[in-house]
């Protein structure tokens, strides 16, 4: 099957499933071995040598032409040191960092043909590059193999297009990225209401895959996280994406350049999804002192028009394909603080003021219950957990005398009112009274401690009674 990248009139495509980006097959072989639906993939792509077949054209002229093009010298058989090789090193990596593609060079090339043939490692790439006379200026600026194929072809009659300059040669490299949309499985779609790479007339006014585009290499291979620990993704507490240390008052993120429309930056690169109804994605972050955090989970992906190509558009709601929910885990990773799904999908869910007070590192859990892919973003901010005073029973920020008269009027109140139980251990005691003791004069403000207790006769004459009380009681126990 062969898709066309035209900038003159083009015809209907056949209808697809409404899902904006318009999906074809994902590749499940590449020369790297067998691909999971919604796992990341390896995909390796090289040249095609001038004078390689290509099926349905004359033989490829595409160095020659990109050598003229760019007025190179070199005649190396090393095509990495061509001036014009970072265009298409440039788009590769542009989409093997924004999801779950990896495109790796393969140098080496059989000579087979051209949109017949399956990668081998050292042998062929995968996704091949050749380019060949098509239409001349206009028209057909290229055109791609979806997959399991995935070669490419060039029309080497757009010399002025392809040697546009602007913006780091972006004309070329627009075009070689729409043609890897294709490549890795993702057909034409059109919207009257935002711009987007895989639409079937080339726009240079932004850079590379806007937001639907990315949503569709997530739909069809999961996002960047799901390439990490060797493909296995981030879908265990165990293999969580880090994103760092909380402190108080500080804000932790992923997924935050998915935020607003579809226009996306090319410097741009933090997006994450849940990929299907399997995928779960888990993210740790550490903590070195007590905290109080807040986590908000909210759908992204936009609202906008889109339709098949040549086909009637209609609104749709990217924000609202898979019903996400929230889950906090403990150190171990697998017990559970708190979860979250009170809305439904488009709504973001929120975990507010969950009180961390050891240090360690904890876990977020995303998931999905419907069986289609959604763009989120993931907000951890965090204060300072209010700690209690230390002898402070009556709660009013500062240890003194009071507190003291707290401790006295239940000492010993074993199940009733705790207030006094300084060292928490279930009862009020003379140990709670060490507590007091120790914390004299200590205030939450911080503000310098108190004279030295006034009625400190008072006190050791009490202290003396209750001991004397105390020991009285243990002795009539040993008799
Ligand atoms: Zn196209």
């Amino acid at each position: 099957m062969k898709t066309t990248w035209l900038i003159a009139l083009v015809l209907a495509n056949s209808a697809a499933t409404a899902v904006a980006y318009v999906p074809d097959d994902a590749w499940t072989t590449t020369a790297s071995g067998r691909v999971s639906a919604g796992q990341g993939a390896t995909l390796t792509w090289g040249i095609a040598e001038d004078g390689t077949t290509i099926s349905g054209e004359d033989p490829s002229d595409l160095v020659s032409y990109l050598d003229d093009l760019f007025s190179e010298t070199s005649s190396s058989s090393d095509l990495t040191s061509r001036s014009w090789f970072s265009v298409f090193q440039q788009s590769v990596d542009r989409w093997s960092e924004l999801g779950g593609i990896t495109f790796v060079y393969e140098e080496n090339d059989n000579g087979s043909m051209v949109g017949g043939s399956a990668g081998r490692l050292g042998q062929l790439a995968d996704v091949r590059i050749a380019g060949s006379y098509n239409d001349g200026p206009s028209g057909t600026l290229a055109y791609t193999w979806l997959p399991n194929n995935g070669d490419m072809v060039i029309d080497t009659g757009e010399t002025s297009y392809f040697s546009r300059t602007a913006s780091d040669y972006r004309t070329f490299r627009n075009t070689v990225m729409h043609e890897l949309g294709h490549a890795i499985g993702l057909l034409h779609i059109e919207s009257d209401t935002s711009s987007l790479l895989m639409e079937p007339y080339i726009n240079t006014t932004f850079d590379g895959p806007q937001l639907d585009d990315i949503r569709g290499l997530h739909g069809l291979y999961g996002d960047v996280y799901e390439k990490a620990y060797s493909g296995q993704g981030n879908d265990t507490a165990a293999r969580a994406t880090s994103l760092g240390l909380l402190s108080s008052g500080g804000v932790l993120g992923v997924g935050l350049d998915a935020a607003g429309d579809q226009a996306v930056a090319a410097t741009e690169t933090d997006f994450v999804s849940i990929t299907d109804g399997s995928d779960i994605d888990y993210y740790s972050f550490s903590v070195d002192t007590p905290l109080e955090v807040s986590l908000t989970l909210t759908p992204r992906g936009g609202l906008f028009q889109q339709g098949v190509q040549g086909g009637t558009q209609s609104t749709f709601d990217a924000n609202a394909r898979n019903n996400l929910s929230l889950a906090v885990y403990d150190s171990d990773g697998s017990t559970l603080l708190e979860q979250v799904d009170l809305t439904s999908a488009g709504g973001a869910e929120s975990i507010t003021g969950l009180q961390l007070a050891a240090s360690g590192e904890y876990f977020a859990r995303v998931l999905g219950a419907d069986d289609s892919v959604q763009m989120y973003d993931l907000v951890i901010s965090a204060s300072a957990m209010l700690v209690a005073l230390a002898g402070d029973y009556n709660d009013d920020g500062l240890v003194d005398a009071a507190d003291y008269s707290v401790w006295r009027d239940s000492q010993d109140d074993i199940g009733g009112s705790l207030a006094a139980d300084g060292d928490h251990d279930g009862d009020v005691d003379l140990a709670d009274y060490v507590v007091w003791k120790n914390g004299f004069g200590s205030s939450s403000s911080g503000s310098s401690p108190l004279a030295v207790p006034e009625p400190v006769a008072t006190l050791l004459a009490a202290f003396g009674m209750l001991f004397a009380r105390h020991r009285r009681r243990a002795l009539s126990r040993g008799c």
